[in-house]
């Protein structure tokens, strides 16, 4: 299977699923700016227009008190200054009226008793000329206006300034107010209601932040989203504040949560990508391994079947005259059915690790005469293949509690690959011993060695090395190795592997002294 046919799900996968959601997320994320700052901007127009609500209540009522007040009094006799609270409305400290030309203001016959007041006054009125100036001009399109100045004479002390114009005199009408009586009583309730229960509204002192009104008794916050100057009252401010969360967070949390859900869909998918990728790959890789392993056990069971067969109909026929002659085919079929019952016991084996049934049956063992049965069975084998085989055995090593089947099957694999692998020196050596609390059994070659990226590989199911003329012709099945680690295993014990490229290998079967398996 070629290597394009891998590729092309990972990247169909990739264009239709990974690619888009991506994309989306990166749009998401760039414009969640902007829509935090629409909605933000939405958010801030309507508070504003809230406090402005309340700003235009405050002039209402001053114009309405205005137009009782002149519906109810004869202006042209009553010029002067009235020092009294009027009737009704107890938050007006002082009326004045005073009659101006169109010039000048003329401010020397104004009249008040307190000098300090009138000097205030006076001084702001003069500060303010343009815009009374102003207010003349609009009284005469018909337009009455009223600006609202702060004195500093006494604290909460606010003046409200407007023109009046009765047949051709013009007046400067003059209001002295207590701002935060007029707060608390005229604007209160109206802020309450405004406010009701979404929102908080609070008005201050400009200078001092004294908290003067809230909507909420005794929950004033000390900081609010947006803050308006009332318009008759410069001194003092409105503030607002939403109850709970705001749109604004509400909407930030929302956005984010949208994106924390897309970045996890996003990874959900990538990883389904790339599972479906790994699934993919390791099918086809189970696929080729597969069909590797059919023809390299069908290839190394056909051999020994032709031999035997091509020997035994010799042998059948009768031809062969000489006793040693004959004696040499009978050695060369057993040899052969050695072999073939090897490869079977080794596929039985595998299979019956698959499918968990491998069962290791313990009992008293002395490792040593596992070396020496391997040796001497295989000696005839050796001689024929021109190897050398010597051993060194620790005779002082004791029984213990062990599989000999399984561990015969271990050491034969061993040996065989030791065979298979080795190339011009044909040296094998076996050891026996003991380290720490194992005792091990050690096969070394010193054929064509093992690369160090190999190694890594040796111990996996179906893993063969093709490399290299040796390895490539040796015939196997790529489950020796993966058998002997999974039968090591079940003694408890660790195989081990030293190899130098060229040089040789060593394996080594290390099994514990004190294995409390069952028999
Ligand atoms: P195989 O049937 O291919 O021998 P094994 O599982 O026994 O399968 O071994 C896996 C691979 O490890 C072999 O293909 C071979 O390349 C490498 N190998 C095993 N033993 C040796 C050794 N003694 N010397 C060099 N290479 C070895």
């Amino acid at each position: 299977m070629s290597k394009r046919f891998i590729i092309k799900p990972w990247l169909i996968v990739g264009l239709l699923l990974v690619i888009p959601t991506s994309l989306f997320t990166a749009i998401e994320l760039l414009t969640l700016n902007d829509q935090e700052e629409v909605i933000e901007s939405i958010y801030t127009k309507q508070l504003e227009s809230v406090l402005s609500s309340i700003n235009q209540h405050t002039d209402d009522i001053a114009n309405n008190w205005i137009d009782d007040h002149e519906s109810n009094t004869d202006l042209s006799k009553l010029t002067g200054t009235f020092e009294e609270s009027l009737s009704g409305f107890p938050y007006i400290r002082s009326f004045i009226l005073h009659p101006i030309d169109s010039i000048s203001l003329n401010l020397g016959s104004f009249s008040i008793s307190n000098d300090t007041l009138k000097k205030e006054i006076v001084n702001q009125l003069l500060a303010h000329n343009n815009e009374i100036e102003q207010l003349k001009r609009y009284i005469k399109s018909g337009y009455r206006k009223i600006i609202g100045i702060d004195l500093e004479y006494q604290q909460h002390l606010s003046m409200l300034v407007y023109v009046s114009q009765v047949q051709t005199q013009t007046f400067l009408n003059i209001l002295l107010l207590d701002a935060r009586q007029f707060i608390s009583e005229v604007l209160s309730p109206r802020i309450q209601m405004v406010a009701g229960n979404d929102l908080i509204i609070v008005v201050r002192h400009n200078k001092t932040n004294e908290l003067i009104a809230c909507s909420l008794l005794n929950e004033a916050p000390d900081e609010v989203v947006k803050e308006q100057a009332i318009w008759l009252l410069p001194d003092y401010y409105l503030g607002i504040q939403p109850v709970g969360i705001s749109i604004s967070e509400l909407a930030n949390k929302r956005a984010t949560q949208n994106i924390g859900l897309l970045i996890l869909v996003d990874i959900l998918l990538i990883t389904g990508a790339w599972l479906f990728y790994r699934n993919v790959k390791r099918e086809l890789h189970l696929a080729k391994v597969k069909s590797d392993f059919v023809s390299n056990v069908s290839h190394e069971i056909r051999t020994p079947l032709a031999l035997i067969s091509m020997y035994a109909e010799t042998l059948q026929l009768g031809r062969l005259k000489e006793e040693s002659k004959r004696q040499k085919y009978y050695n060369i079929i057993y040899r052969e059915t050695q072999r073939l019952s090897g490869i079977v016991n080794n596929i039985l084996n595998f299979s019956r690790i698959e499918s968990g049934r491998q069962k290791l049956s313990f009992g008293n063992v002395n490792i040593n005469d596992i070396v020496e049965d391997v040796n001497n069975n295989y000696n005839y084998h050796f001689n024929e293949k021109g190897f050398t085989v010597d051993t060194d055995i620790n005779h002082e090593l004791r029984s213990i509690n062990a599989d000999k089947q399984a561990l015969t099957e271990c050491v034969i694999n061993l040996v065989d690959n030791a065979v298979k692998y080795s190339a011009d020196t044909k040296k094998i050596h076996l050891r026996t011993g003991v380290r720490a609390s194992y005792q091990f059994i050690e096969v070394s070659d010193e054929g064509i060695g093992i690369s160090p990226k190999e190694l890594k590989h040796i111990f996996d199911k179906f893993y063969r090395v093709t490399k290299g003329a040796l390895a490539h012709h040796a015939k196997g099945s790529g489950l020796g190795l993966s058998i002997v680690n999974h039968l090591v295993q079940g003694h408890q014990g660790k195989i081990e592997v030293e190899s130098t490229e060229g040089k040789g290998s060593t394996f080594r079967i290390l099994l514990p002294i004190n294995n409390s398996a069952k028999p």
